[in-house]
């Protein structure tokens, strides 16, 4: 189905059940409510010429437009731009030109910067883009005050006319490893990969889904969104932006039995002051995805926020996300101690990067993965896509794992964080978990820094349980000393207050590697 027609699906199912509830605006619409508000900006947006293909972008924080634009471009056929809100006039403007954009919608509401130059300016250096419209503003109302010059006839004959093997969207890719990727997903995509992942955590239409993960990013627009709306459950967005304190409070006082975030949200959240006050009673699932979900996190939300369900989910944005997920029925090792397995209709095997020939269960090699859910390509890039997706259709991913007997998947490491210490491969993932049981360390990332004799040497970096009581480097290669192989003891520790971080919650490694390269020991 098209994403409009599974919506109508559902409105006609739930007229009265709430869709939407926006918690800093307290504004909220049952899906009858819902579908009204999506029918006047999809009319508004075809009566400001919007035609089917036309690429509508937006760039905002979480808001509750956000999502009505989203099902909005869907039901008359543009493809959605999802912008990092984050981005900065350059990024932006290489988005919006590389996708050819013609109608930018944005908010940024909530920070007080110059997001409303940077549009302006960016709109003089792309020929295509023809109209901004910010949220809030008086040129939001004057969109939507062109849902009057359409006919029923004219919104008709759009929907008539959309394929679900259409393009829908265009997701940047997080740009961790690089510069960012335009992925293109179809509807088939992306409302197939929402329905699954909803599926296997068991959503009905009365559950309520608090998402605090950013829109932009595929965890919040199709594992959120249209995993929710798919089964008739609701979104609630807590916060523009990530907060911990505002998410614990929406959980609560919105009564959700679900909750997503990247590891780092987690994390912030068990780590709150004032934790244990929050009455966490009505939750019983929710999503921890998007990088590596250590054990020892895992374990506590399943312990101490009552998600004795909580699924981990692997995937990227080229593949709409989802490849392989945890299942409701798994026990705690699988739940925790692996991304799960194939969702129905997706294959994945694991292939020697090398030479891409498929090795057998239990060794360890790239993941490639082939379904519905591969994206239709990167857009305007067709090299791109060819040296991601071969002509059988697999999706070379980057990350090496391991998939076990039973199916069970492990992501090991990305083949480009891999670390190579004197010919020695070496997975910072490995160093990680291990030092996630150090009692002085809150979070840790581990990385490759270039070494005159060993090539590259490794380097972990440090955030402390207490500012005041870093661990130092003799305590840290002690701890490891015992328990790991000499080559992969970390041979320098940098303390910091935080990791660079992109606004989807993952830990930008080039960054770190970059920052304490410049500046050896
Ligand atoms: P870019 O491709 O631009 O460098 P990115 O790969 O970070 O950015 P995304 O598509 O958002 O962009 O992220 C997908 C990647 O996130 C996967 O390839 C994988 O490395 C990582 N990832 C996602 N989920 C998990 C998980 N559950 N465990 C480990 N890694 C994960
Ligand atoms: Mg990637």
């Amino acid at each position: 189905d098209t994403i409009g027609a599974d919506l109508d699906r559902v409105v006609a199912a739930f007229p009265d059940r709430e869709a939407l509830v926006d918690v800093p605006s307290g504004r909220r619409w049952t899906y009858a409510e819902f579908d009204a508000a999506v029918d006047e900006l999809a009319r508004g947006l075809l009566g400001s010429g919007v035609a089917q293909g036309d690429r509508v972008g937006i760039w905002a924080v979480n808001c509750p437009e956000w999502v009505l634009t989203q099902y909005a471009t869907a039901r008359i056929g543009a493809i959605l731009v999802t912008v990092d809100p984050a981005y900065r006039a350059h990024e932006l403007e290489y988005v919006l030109g590389q996708s050819g954009t013609s109608v930018l919608i944005a908010s940024l509401a909530h920070r007080t910067s110059d997001y409303r130059a940077m549009a302006e300016e960016v709109r003089g250096r792309c020929p295509a883009l023809r109209a901004v419209h910010h949220i809030g503003h008086p040129s939001w109302d004057e969109l939507l005050s062109r849902a009057a010059l359409v006919t029923d006839d004219q919104i008709a004959t759009r929907a008539a006319g959309l394929s679900c093997d259409d393009p829908i969207n265009i997701q940047y890719t997080s740009g961790t490893t690089g510069f960012p990727k335009g992925a293109t997903l179809s509807h088939h995509n992306i409302l197939n990969n929402g329905y699954f992942v909803g599926e296997t955590v068991g959503y009905t239409e009365r559950d309520r889904v608090c998402l605090p993960v950013p829109f932009y990013h595929c965890f919040g627009m199709v594992m959120g969104n249209l995993g929710a709306t798919s089964h008739g459950a609701c979104v609630v967005i807590p916060a523009p932006s990530f907060d911990p304190e505002a998410t614990l409070r929406a959980v609560q006082d919105e009564r959700c039995t679900s909750l997503y975030g990247v590891p780092t949200m987690f994390i912030a959240e068990l780590n709150l002051a004032g934790f244990a006050s929050y009455d966490l009673g009505s939750l019983r699932t929710g999503i921890m995805a998007g990088s590596p979900c250590p054990v020892e996190v895992m374990k506590r939300v399943v312990r101490e926020m009552n998600m004795a369900e909580v699924s981990i989910c692997y995937g990227m944005t080229e593949t709409s996300p989802v490849s392989t997920q945890t299942r409701r029925d798994d026990d705690l090792e699988r739940r925790t101690g692996t991304v799960g397995r194939a969702l129905p209709h997706i294959e994945v095997k694991v292939v020697d990067p090398a030479t891409g020939v498929t090795l057998p269960r239990g060794e360890p090699g790239e993941l490639c993965t082939r379904g519905y859910s591969v994206m239709l390509g990167y857009w305007n890039e067709p090299e791109r896509t060819a040296e991601v997706v071969d002509a059988g259709g697999w999706m070379h991913t980057g990350d090496l794992a391991v998939i076990g007997e039973d199916g069970y998947a492990r992501i090991v490491g990305r083949i480009k964080d891999m670390i190579i210490r004197g010919g020695e491969n070496v997975y910072p993932r490995e160093i990680e978990e291990f030092l996630y049981g150090h009692p002085k360390v809150a979070d840790v990332q581990v990385v490759g820094v270039p070494d005159p004799k060993y090539g590259e040497e490794i380097l972990a970096c440090v955030i402390p349980r207490d500012p005041a009581a870093a661990p130092s480097l003799e305590e840290i290669v002690s701890y490891c000393r015992e328990r790991l192989a000499h080559y992969k003891i970390p041979r320098r520790v940098e303390v910091v207050d935080a990791f660079p971080m992109t606004v989807s919650g993952k830990v930008r490694k080039i960054e770190l590697r970059e920052r304490f390269a410049a500046r050896p020991p």
